[in-house]
């Protein structure tokens, strides 16, 4: 095969369509790169000398996707032969980003592929850049999903993921001049070399119609129907130990074109039912912790929903012949209320097509599904408007009604009063009726769980208190994690290396190991190593930034991060208004020995989020004011990163040197984030929110610095009658920030822009922004005073990767596994 090494495409000499860096390679070609070849000619259909990056980038994932078949294959014939219990996990959302590098450091091939490239003068890292970021999710939620499936693999855990195949999933997000604007993420324009579609497994989901009664029987006859067809991704478990698989459902009409109408010259209304299926998977609902009312979002949920459970109940009687011992075979766990139709989609079911009896099929239906609540947001809860409900879901309404009449009576069995058989009501009498889908998954669960500590014990205080009290096992906690193969090995292989270096590498699939890390902590050597990856890390995100955005960063300035989806109870408004503080203060104090910071914010604005999406604009705003500004000198620079996603904050969150994790106490159930930085040595500056507490408990109050109200405090003040105008006019610096910003000072072009913004903080401030800036920007200023001492730093951030271990999807899947699924 050493002859294609002859017509590599990146000869110097050569001015071939395909030029990338030429990488001298040693050796002969590998068997894998002969492989790559075969796939280039005969699957893409190119000859390598005339290849280009992207038919390059398609022949790698086609010959690695050879290697990963063998073992799904293997994988699904174990779980097959063995009569194991699977677990179903149900998400509308899948925040997966790019596969190839953690496919290929999961099956252990990256060398072996790096050198295969190489031997055609390419660049791995430059191939891995032509993989679309796959955003099919919103945020946090959806990441979640995604390092849930890869743990399950890992764990050896035979799981399916389902979700929805968004064809343009989550916007793409661009600032023009400062301001969001959303365009459609084209993910699959080149085609998707990861994915399978399966016509096998194809299901009718309908909607609307009527429901009629035959002795016992009831039957549905939908009105529509649309065809769901599953799509698979094989998701690689670290060391290859398993592959499972992630079943996406894309729609199709049953009837595409109606060819008589389309010959009479109605061609729209020849392809409507067409378009209308397609609108099913087209996008992703920009709506994080909110929920979008639209009826789609109902269709799309309801879609996913019960393709999955009828392709799930399909594989038991396949398997089991019995639809009884479901539970013993399947667990569905409920990603949050979007999938929570399922309850009443499994009992119809069971109930209309298998007739079981209907208290047996409430049995059988509570041991087989569990639900997690990721919100305790009231206007987050979802609800539909009854009549819609019922017009689209006619026989589920009746499910749900007979469900609710069983729960009720439980309720008021139980000694109940009024307002707390209210409350319980999977039906929401308050005002115009709506069924409360966090009740229906409540009541059809075995189990229900919080995303952290503090937030599970605010679900039995707040949303859930009554149906607490009813049944007071149901409700445990399961703090999340985050897999250290993506957000630690692949991300930050500098650290990687080091770290193994001084510990060996037994924490990549057992991270709280990373706790050796301790007996090193004062360690100078290792210090200085991680300090140097540290910088390195900086250098390239610097780079990276130079080059999209055009900034130049010092990075040895302290680099001060808040990536996350933009919202009001995550408090960026309160970070940028010290960035104001801290700006006004450079200025005048230029004598005082001011720390060099960067601040960097990300996230994208839920496109109908209106103080959002001004948040944004403040942030560009008040980078363009600051940067320019030749007074603050390299003291200060403020970077608003364009489009966050998982891609991006692999290449941020290994540079960041502080994390900001600022909500309102009480307001964040978990975060994700927090752990992630932690992990790869960040600092946290925060409150005492989510999974903050619980990293706090493992990292130790020196290393982590916290400030502001707890819960408990926001909830009293709220009680007790909260009055920001009193505290701002209490503070000088907090006074003269927000002025500047009201008064147009970063926005000459339109001086009231922010007139409103700030004019609500007067007035209720109900995310306590005024309350904690004292307390905040004194945090900041212990932060610069720790910078200064930088063997102290690099102590604490050894110190954070040590001690966030037990942060590790690893472990809360294990949990799952051992108190929900009983899966080994
Ligand atoms: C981890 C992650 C999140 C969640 O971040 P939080 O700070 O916990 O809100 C959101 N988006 C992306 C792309 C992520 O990787």
């Amino acid at each position: 095969m050493g002859q294609f090494l002859g017509f590599s495409c990146g000869r110097a000499s050569e001015p071939g369509p395909c030029r990338l860096r030429r990488i001298s390679v040693a050796g002969s070609p590998s068997e894998f790169d002969d492989h790559i070849v075969r796939v280039l000619r005969h699957r893409v259909g190119k000859d390598e000398r005339a290849a280009k990056h992207h038919d390059w980038y398609n022949a790698a994932i086609y010959a690695l996707r050879d290697h990963i078949i063998d073992d799904w294959i293997d994988s699904t014939r174990r779980t097959y032969e063995t009569g194991g219990k699977r677990v179903y996990y149900l998400s509308m959302e899948f925040l997966i980003g790019r596969l190839l590098r953690d496919a290929l450091s999961n099956m252990g091939m990256t060398r072996e592929m790096e050198k295969a490239l190489a031997a055609h003068g390419l660049d791995l890292a430059e191939i891995e850049e032509f993989e679309p970021d796959a955003a099919l999710g919103n945020g946090g939620l959806g990441r979640l999903a995604a390092c849930f499936m890869e743990s399950l693999a890992t764990l050896d855990i035979p799981a399916y993921g389902y979700g929805i195949r968004y064809v343009n999933g989550m916007f793409r997000q661009r600032i023009d001049d400062g301001w969001q604007v959303e365009l459609p993420e084209t993910w699959l324009e080149h085609g998707n070399p990861w994915e399978f579609e399966r016509l096998e497994s194809s299901y009718r989901i309908g909607f609307g119609g009527e429901v009629t009664v035959d002795g016992d029987i009831a039957s549905w006859h939908p009105a529509e129907q649309v065809e769901a067809t599953a799509v698979d991704t094989p998701v690689v478990g670290y060391k290859a130990k398993r592959v499972n698989t992630l079943r996406l459902w894309s729609a199709t009409a049953l009837d595409p074109i109606k060819l008589d109408a389309f010959n009479a010259g109605d061609h729209f209304g020849a392809l409507s039912e067409q378009v209308r299926a397609d609108s099913l998977v087209r996008v992703l609902y920009p709506a994080d912790s909110s929920p979008a009312g639209q009826e789609l979002r109902l269709r799309q949920e309801y879609f996913f929903t019960a393709a999955s459970v009828q392709d799930i109940v399909r594989r038991h009687m396949q398997y089991e012949g019995d639809i009884r011992t479901l539970p013993e075979k399947a667990s569905i766990q409920l990603n949050d209320t979007h999938p929570s139709v399922a309850v009443a989609e499994l009992m119809r079911l069971m109930v209309d097509v298998h007739q079981l009896e209907f208290n047996e099929a409430w049995e059988v239906c509570r041991k087989t599904i569990s639900y997690t609540n990721h919100t305790l947001l009231p206007e987050a809860l979802e609800t539909w408007p009854l009549p819609l409900f019922e017009r689209l879901l006619p026989r589920h309404m009746q499910i749900i009604y007979a469900i609710n009449s069983r729960i009720l009576r439980e309720a008021r069995k139980a000694g109940c009063d009024d307002g707390q058989i209210a409350a319980i009501s999977l039906i929401d009498e308050s005002g115009e009726r709506r069924v409360r889908m966090a009740n229906l998954a409540f009541v059809g669960a075995h189990s229900v769980n919080g995303v952290a500590a503090l937030h599970t014990e605010l679900m039995k205080e707040t949303v859930f208190a009554d149906l607490h009290t009813l049944y007071p096992t149901r409700i445990n906690n399961k703090t999340n994690g985050v897999t250290p193969r993506r957000w630690l090995q692949q991300c930050n292989p500098g650290l990687t290396r080091v770290i193994r270096e001084a510990i060996g590498d037994g924490f990549i699939q057992d991270a709280e190991k990373l706790s050796a890390l301790n007996d090193l902590a004062t360690d100078t050597q290792l210090g200085e190593r991680v300090a140097e990856v540290k910088r390195a890390n900086k250098v390239a995100l610097a780079e990276h930034l130079k080059a999209t955005m055009g900034i130049r960063l010092n990075p040895d300035a302290l680099f001060d991060v808040q990536i996350k989806r933009i919202h009001e109870y995550k408090r960026q408004l309160l970070n940028l208004i010290e960035t104001v503080a801290l700006y006004d203060q450079i200025r005048s104090h230029p004598e005082r020995d001011w720390v060099p910071r960067v601040k960097i914010f990300g996230g994208k604005a839920a496109s109908s989020y209106h103080n959002a999406k001004l948040v944004i604009k403040l942030a560009n705003d008040i980078a363009r004011r600051v940067n320019s500004d030749p007074s603050v000198g390299g003291l200060l620079k403020v970077v608003f990163v364009p489009n966050y996603n998982v891609s991006l904050a692999e290449k941020i969150i290994p540079a960041a040197d502080l994390s900001e994790q600022i909500s309102t106490a009480g307001m964040e159930a978990s975060g994700t984030g927090n752990m992630k930085f932690a992990l790869n040595g960040a600092l946290t500056i925060g409150t005492l929110d989510g999974a903050n507490v619980e990293i706090k408990d493992k990292v130790g109050d020196e290393n982590i610095v916290i400030f502001g109200l707890t819960a408990e405090e926001v909830a009293e003040r709220r009680a007790n009658g909260y009055d920001p105008r009193a505290i701002i006019e209490g503070s000088r610096e907090l006074g003269q920030a927000l002025s500047m910003i009201a008064s147009g000072v970063f926005s000459p072009d339109d001086r009231d822009r922010y007139a409103g913004l700030i004019g609500g903080l007067y007035e209720h401030d109900w995310f306590m922004c005024a309350a904690d800036f004292e307390s905040y920007a004194e945090a900041q200023r212990a932060v610069d005073a720790r910078w200064r001492d930088p063997a102290a730093w690099r102590t604490c951030a050894i110190r954070n990767i040590a001690n966030v271990g037990w942060f590790s999807s690893d472990r809360t899947i294990g949990e799952y596994a051992k108190d929900i699924w009983k899966v080994t």
